[in-house]
């Protein structure tokens, strides 16, 4: 650590606080994440952790912000994505299949593990030797003028104290770094549950003619069954399997009561996907994961003065529909940067308070809204589009015309 450096406190080490970090370190402050999970990279420790998806869909937005850092992330996480070019709709019944590319020019996106991707990035912001991470130490306020951090230790329930000139919220959803932001600016907030939840199953590889794993289905496709008031998703894996999302209204989870619910459900809408998972592990994915629910989160402004910045889920959680959201959180944090630069914020603390970083936070905040509004709109949208549009035969002539 550098002692006259800027002290930087990020609170949530995800893939966004991760990613931050990384950020922070390369400008020269001093970092310290604070997690309140334990460190997920540990064996013991894997088990525990329940993530919100097996593996997502990382786009050139995320890329391009992993990227920024100079250390190859893009290229490091990249080593065991999987490009998808487009979607393969599974239509009807029989499932009939029909390709629709991304883009023109071979436009990908690439469906990664999420807890590789997390553990990656831990541990590229944990190898700087200005970055420190405690896990197990959750956030339950911060007085956002002191400067001032009050964290429980997890194990051992005591609560400890720490400063910092800057506190950065990367703890998701339910931040609490949002929470004490809201107790010193006239913050907008809106949190709302779509009545849609999901429920994540799988497609084993099948076995090849010589005996090693193989794709059941073509993995260049992110695959969708779209079924107008529902749907359902595959992406594959290294591993040569599929995670398969079945997302439909709260209210059709709880019409399936047993075994017998559940296969004629997957008969009747899913038949050839139910050939693929077979039925034994749809009966036992299906009644053993639990069943997530989807929030969006609004926020305004992101930020207080010089100390405190929201960012990633913490200031915007959208529905997964469009893959974007852990994309933008990333892009969060590459603009972020971009506003420390241009507003010349230096790598030690300025006095009681930061001019330079006050502007650039303060634009941060005027210049992002409408971005991140926007994109969690088309987030919304884009259920209907995948669940429903993509089935209309104009919607299937156009976009096999703009593949050409
Ligand atoms: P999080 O991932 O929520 O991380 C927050 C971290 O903060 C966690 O480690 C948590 O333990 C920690 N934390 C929380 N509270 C505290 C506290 N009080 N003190 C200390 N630490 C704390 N996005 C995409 O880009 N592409 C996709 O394909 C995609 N698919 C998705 C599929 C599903 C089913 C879902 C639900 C989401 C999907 N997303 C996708 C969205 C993506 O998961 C999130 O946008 C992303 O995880 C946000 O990252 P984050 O770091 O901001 O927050």
């Amino acid at each position: 650590m550098t002692s006259n450096a800027r002290n930087v406190a990020i609170v949530g080490a995800g893939p966004v606080g991760s990613l931050m970090a990384v950020y922070c370190a390369n400008r020269g402050w001093n970092v310290h994440i604070y997690e309140s999970r334990p460190d997920m990279r540990l064996p013991e420790n894997k088990a525990k952790i329940q993530n919100r998806s097996i593996n997502l869909a990382l786009s050139v937005r995320g890329l391009t912000a992993l990227k920024g850092t100079g250390l190859a992330l893009d290229e490091l996480i990249m080593k065991s994505g999987l490009p998808m070019r487009g979607r393969m709709l599974h239509i009807g019944r029989e499932g009939n299949l029909v390709s629709q590319n991304y883009g023109v020019h071979g436009e990908c996106i690439n469906s990664v593990d999420r807890a590789k991707l997390n553990e990656d990035l831990i541990t590229a912001a944990e190898a700087l030797s200005n970055v420190k991470i405690t896990f197990d130490h959750a956030l339950k306020r911060a007085d956002l003028d002191k400067g001032t951090l009050e964290l429980q230790n997890k194990i051992t329930k005591e609560i400890v104290k720490a400063e910092a000139d800057l506190i950065i919220g990367c703890d998701g959803a339910y931040s609490s770094v949002r929470n004490s932001l809201m107790r010193h600016v006239r913050m907008d907030f809106g949190q709302e549950y779509i009545p849609h939840g999901y429920c994540e199953l799988s497609i084993p590889a099948k076995v090849g003619a010589d005996g090693q794993p193989e794709f059941a289905m073509d993995p260049e496709h992110l695959h969708i069954w779209p079924r107008h008031k529902f749907m359902m998703i595959a992406l594959p894996n290294p591993d040569k399997s599929f995670t398969v999302t079945l997302f439909m209204p709260f209210v059709n989870f709880e019409m399936i009561h047993n075994e017998g619910d559940l296969l004629n459900f997957f008969d009747e809408y899913f038949t050839d996907a139910v050939t693929l998972m077979g039925k034994d592990l749809l009966v036992k994915e299906y009644f053993k994961n639990p069943k997530g629910s989807l929030v969006m989160i609004r926020a305004n402004p992101y930020h207080y003065k010089d100390r405190c910045i929201i960012l990633g889920d913490a200031a915007h959680s959208m529905v997964p529909f469009y893959g974007q959201g852990m994309n933008c959180g990333f892009e969060d944090v590459r603009i972020l940067d971009s506003l420390f630069s241009e507003f010349n914020v230096k790598p030690t603390k300025q006095g009681d308070a930061d001019k330079s970083l006050e502007l650039a936070l303060q634009a941060y905040t005027d210049r992002r809204a409408k971005d991140l509004k926007a994109i969690c709109e088309l987030a919304l949208n884009n259920y209907i589009e995948m669940r429903h549009d993509v089935t209309s035969p104009v919607y299937i002539m156009r976009r096999s015309i703009e593949s050409w």
